[in-house]
């Protein structure tokens, strides 16, 4: 186990805000996970389980904690089935789940399925890259995500039609509570958009060892997720492997996204909003495109944002990206007062003139309440 004392937060995460860390604590190896949460107990010190930093902000005046990262890597294939599953694990039976070949002549993934076992601290884009590689359709639509495995079922994961939800069998996990390994299956996870019990009511009580997948040889069955038709006929593609479908999402991306490296932002901000049949009647009444999809009627809330007239705004540091107004890019801010302000101005807004509250996406790494003795 590494220790670091005194790691500004803006350094390990992608929207570059924050303080410092009393204590940043690297995994290496299962047997030290106790051990890290042990050393916080001792110093009465909260923790806060961090992967890349690409979904979570810092205060400014920092973490007077024990941020504790998974650095174990390495994917391990498990063992090979010859079954027909079709790459949607969210239960029914498998013919219910086996969906029709499309009439433009493509083929469902159909060859034998494989298991991987990712251990967290792999790069999530390495492990989609790994499984392109080897044919095996399932992820390809999460290439270029930023992120560590062990963050990939926290928030579920999600884009271009294939939520890390579709694959995932299982996880290990440490649990913080009772101080014992256990694997938990997709059922046990509860996975909804951008949900899992582990951010909502299980929130910080698991430490992800690592990740298994049922992924499987052939290819994505079509019609694929609107912006990848429209790719496909814009540029007359023809490769729909795994690795096709790889080389289309990251062009896609790379045109409307920030790369994290270059500049900071936490991806999208907000998320989208997800409406009953009742409410998506009333917003298509009123003329707001509304999506009807897999996992329900959704309004894009990066669509609200560019209707309220903030694509391309510079809000207190922060540009509203203009070919993706979900994503915050913090071009100036130095401080999280500022962001909270861009925030507050954007939710306000969009309030006011559609009647939708937006709800913030990425976590904040926040201080516990000091303890007062006699007033708290
Ligand atoms: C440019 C950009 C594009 C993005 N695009 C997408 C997208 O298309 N779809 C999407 O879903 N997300 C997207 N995101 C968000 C982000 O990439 C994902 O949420 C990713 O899973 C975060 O991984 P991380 O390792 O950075 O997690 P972190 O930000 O470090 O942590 C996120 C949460 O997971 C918890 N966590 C991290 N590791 C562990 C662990 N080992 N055990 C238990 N809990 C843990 C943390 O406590 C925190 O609550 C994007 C972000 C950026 C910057």
């Amino acid at each position: 186990m590494r220790v670091n004392e005194n790691i500004l937060i803006s350094s390990l995460t992608t929207m570059r805000l924050g303080g410092p860390a009393r204590y940043v604590l690297e995994i290496e190896r299962p047997e030290d996970i106790p051990d890290a949460f042990g050393f916080a107990a001792t110093y009465n010190l909260p923790t806060f389980v961090l992967g890349y930093g690409a979904n979570t902000i810092g205060h400014d005046e920092g973490f007077n904690g024990v941020i504790i990262i998974n650095r174990m890597r390495g994917i391990t294939e498990l063992s090979q089935e010859n079954d027909t599953w079709t790459g949607d694990a969210n239960g029914g039976s498998p013919d219910a789940r086996r969906r029709e070949p499309s009439t433009v002549g493509e083929t469902l993934a159909a060859g034998p399925v494989q298991r991987i076992k990712v251990m967290g601290g792999e790069y999530w884009d390495d492990v989609v890259a790994y499984a392109c590689e080897r044919n095996l359709t399932g992820i390809e639509a999460l290439s270029k995500i930023p992120g560590l495995a062990g963050a990939a079922p926290v928030q579920n994961i999600g884009a271009y039609g294939q939520e890390i939800a579709d694959t995932l069998e299982s996880i290990e996990v440490y649990d913080i509570v009772s101080h014992t390994f256990k694997t938990l299956t997709h059922d046990d996870l509860g996975f909804s958009y951008r949900k899992s019990i582990l951010n909502t009511t299980e929130k910080n009580r698991y430490f992800v060892i690592s990740i298994t997948l049922k992924l499987q040889t052939g290819q994505m069955p079509r019609p694929f997720y609107r912006s990848i038709e429209k790719y496909i006929s814009d540029h007359n593609s023809t490769n729909f492997t795994p690795q096709g479908i790889r080389a289309i999402v990251s062009a896609i991306r790379a045109d409307k996204l920030p790369d994290p490296l270059e500049k900071a932002s936490s991806g999208s901000f907000f998320k989208n909003i997800y409406l009953t049949e009742a409410e998506s009647e009333i917003a298509e009444a009123k003329g707001y495109p509304v999506y009807h999809g897999k996992d329900g009627h959704k309004i894009n809330s990066g669509w609200l944002i560019e209707k309220a007239g903030f694509s391309d705004k510079l809000l207190h540091g922060f540009r509203v990206n203009p070919k993706a107004a979900l994503v915050l890019i913090n071009e100036s801010a130095k401080s999280y007062q500022d962001l909270a302000a861009a925030r507050e101005e954007i939710i306000n807004k969009v309030y006011d003139i559609y009647g939708y509250w937006l709800e913030q996406e990425p976590v904040e790494i926040i201080n516990p309440p000091v303890k007062i003795p006699g007033v708290n």
